[in-house]
């Protein structure tokens, strides 16, 4: 398949750009390597398919007519985002400009270009504040608690306004905390490791009792070329999690045990626009997309380690 993947340098589009190569398809990358965490890093992530990355911003209108006038693309998987719930509470505009407007200007790109097909990062946080666990898709989800997780429903619902108006099929993977190689630095598996590697305190937001649903990266990528290749005309949403929680305190405990060393723990105050618990129900996608979580907490964070060290050598 002719595919464009934006964010393609980023921890989620590398892996994805990998996989969709390994198994022949004519996938480009679209990424403008910003500096919301180290561009090397994005560098280093894409570093074995460079020559298949366009650089340049989804804000830029004439950059994507021309990659899609360049391009006979039968799908796009739209993934660039500025990502994480605590930053944006810092850059509320920032986040609505690359997260909505960059998804405004993706799908009028299609639009232009006649490209039907579109893949489309969401998150869980969408839910927000909702109490009631496992998540469903066909759960109310209009209590975001942070202007991320905003920013995300608002391009589920730009999408679903545009999709029978442009007629572009379209499918929403509500991702649920990714990790696995190449995590982003500053999210938390990395940084606790990273923290009990050199023996510094692990910042520990609240009593350690919410908890998330945390996914493995080879899982979210298998779930999202599956809906990639069902995606058709329709409008769909999917929760991709593992479907088991994972307490904070919890996972320091396996992250100490994944390294080898006792945590130190730093208790602080729990931070605004953090939710308390995320807990994906998968049924939907097990049904339609076959999705099925294979790796479990502790041999994920194994392989985590193992890449950490690997990239520290
Ligand atoms: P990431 O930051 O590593 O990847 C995003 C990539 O998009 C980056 O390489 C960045 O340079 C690129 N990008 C950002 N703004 C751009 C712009 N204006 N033009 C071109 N490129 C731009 O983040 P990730 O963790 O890989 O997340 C990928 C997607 O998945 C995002 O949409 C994110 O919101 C979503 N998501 C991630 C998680 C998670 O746990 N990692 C959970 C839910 C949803």
């Amino acid at each position: 398949m002719k595919v464009l993947v934006t964010g393609a340098a980023g921890f989620i589009g590398s892996h994805l750009m990998e996989r969709l190569l390994a198994r022949g398809d004519d996938a480009v990358g679209l990424d403008w390597y910003g500096d919301n965490y180290p561009p090397s890093i994005k560098r280093q992530n894409a570093a074995a398919f460079a020559d298949r990355v366009v650089e340049g911003d989804i804000l830029n209108v004439a950059l994507l007519d021309d990659l899609f006038a360049k391009h006979d693309f039968e799908a796009v998987v739209h993934l660039a985002a500025l990502p994480g719930v605590r930053p944006s509470i810092a850059e509320p505009g920032r986040y609505q400009a690359v997260n909505v407007e960059g998804t405004a200007q993706i799908v009028d790109a299609m639009h232009r270009a006649g490209v039907k097909r579109l893949v489309f990062a969401s998150s869980s946080s969408v839910y927000g504040r909702n109490e009631e666990r496992p998540y469903r898709e066909t759960d109310r989800v209009d209590q975001p608690a942070s202007p991320y997780a905003s920013s995300k429903r608002a391009g589920e619902l730009l999408l679903t306004t545009l999709h029978p108006i442009f007629q572009i099929g379209v499918t929403s993977l509500r991702y649920f905390t990714v990790y696995g190689p190449r995590q982003r630095p500053e999210m938390a598996i990395h940084k606790f490791v990273k923290a009990v590697e050199e023996g510094t305190p692990i910042p520990m937001f609240g009593n350690g009792e919410t908890s998330r649903d945390y996914t493995y990266v080879d899982d979210i990528i298998d779930g999202t070329v599956a809906a990639l290749d069902r995606c058709d005309e329709r409008f769909r949403i999917y929760n991709l999690g593992d479907n088991r929680p994972v307490t904070l305190r919890e996972l320091i405990d396996k992250v100490g045990e994944a390294v080898g060393k006792e945590p130190i723990i730093e208790e602080l105050e729990e931070q605004a626009g953090d939710v308390q618990h995320t807990l994906a129900c998968i049924d939907q996608a097990a049904a339609d997309l076959g999705y099925a979580p294979k790796v479990p907490i502790e041999e994920g964070l194994r392989r985590f380690v193992d890449w950490y060290r690997a990239q520290e050598a």
